[in-house]
């Protein structure tokens, strides 16, 4: 999923995002659109899928990852988070039921509890604290959303996330826990917080067999593109990343033949295309020497050419991993990857 945390992916038009890229769904970000322009205003015009003119799938954050990590003078209790707007310092109250009436304001198609994301290194201590935290405002919100769907008749839906740091006993605490809510669908949340990248794929693993298979797993927050098959591998359906859009806006883009770094010098007369192997438009349309003009001069078309491209080349991997499930050839889409990248 591509991450549109304001309403928008960064630099990249709807139109592309539906057309060009064909994104089935984004994920935006409950925390920062409550602050701004408001849930309120975005519901009296019409829902987020109409204020942004977006008619397909979102899935929001339900805010607790920014809470935790960009608000300050936090306080957590059993009841919920009250925080400071990292906007202009006023003071909020997040609870397991107010995230998912803000939720409801957007009009998400799939909305996430509030939970406790700790941070890494944690104590086994005090992971489970967070756990326990998680687990019971996983209720109170799914609790919440049930009664509000019975009277709405909305087709929402809400994943509980699994969190309990990188201790294999509370994942499968917390997952068989969450799993007697018998939610549609489920989320690994807590991985990609600063812990190796192989901690990351084991968190996910040690989870992911205790949820249910025939419904929706996402992992939040991953990962580098030669780690999509490897979550799949792992029975993992739905992913996202800033990965692709910030590293594009950063010069750093993704390609069939490794990572090419616009600013480098080698790059300042290639005619090439950023990636040979890609039809996106950036690619079919422009040199890397013209792109790394556009860098170098701190010209905006640059950015929206680069996410355009990154996105692309994610999403590209998705629908090949799709297509090599259903041909069953996935197993040998996955020995490929892993012996590139030994390369
Ligand atoms: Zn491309």
């Amino acid at each position: 999923m591509p991450v549109g945390t304001q309403a928008t992916v960064k630099g990249v038009m709807q139109r592309d995002l539906a057309g060009e890229l064909d994104a089935k769904i984004i994920l935006a970000n409950t925390y920062h659109l409550f602050l701004r322009p408001g849930h309120e205003l975005i519901r009296g015009l019409g829902g987020l899928h109409r204020f942004m003119s977006w008619p397909r799938a979102i899935l929001t954050d339900s805010g607790g990852f920014q809470v935790f990590s960009l608000s300050d003078l936090r306080k957590i209790t059993d009841d919920g988070v009250l925080f400071r707007s990292h906007l202009n310092g006023d003071a909020h109250l997040f609870t397991p039921e107010s995230t998912v009436d803000v939720q409801f304001a957007l009009g998400s198609d799939i909305m996430m509890p509030l939970d406790e994301c700790i941070e890494y290194p944690a104590s086994h201590e005090a992971a489970h604290q967070a756990m326990r935290r998680t687990v019971a405002w996983a209720r109170s919100a799914y609790h919440h959303y049930q009664r509000h769907i019975e009277e709405s008749a909305s087709d929402t839906a809400l994943f509980p996330i699994v969190q309990g740091s990188m201790y294999r006993d509370l994942r499968r605490e917390c997952a068989c826990q969450l799993v007697e809510l018998n939610a549609p669908g489920y989320a690994v949340g807590g991985v990609s917080v600063g812990e190796p990248r192989s901690l990351s794929l084991e968190m996910t693993e040690a989870t992911v067999e205790f949820l249910p298979r025939h419904r929706p797993r996402y992992v939040m927050g991953v990962g580098m593109p030669e780690e999509l098959p490897e979550y799949v591998a792992r029975g993992v359906d739905m992913m996202d990343c800033v990965l692709p859009s910030r590293n594009a806006r950063n010069g750093y883009l993704f390609t069939s033949e490794g990572p090419v770094v616009i600013k480098q010098a080698r790059y300042r007369d290639d005619a090439s295309p950023v990636d040979p192997n890609c039809s996106c438009y950036t690619c079919v349309t422009y040199s890397r020497a013209y792109l790394r003009h556009l860098y170098q001069a701190g010209e905006i078309l640059f950015s929206s050419l680069a996410t355009l491209h990154n996105l692309r080349y994610y999403l590209d991997i998705m629908r090949q991993i799709r297509q090599a499930i259903v041909q069953g050839t996935f197993r040998t889409y996955l020995h490929g990857v892993r012996n590139r990248a030994l390369e």
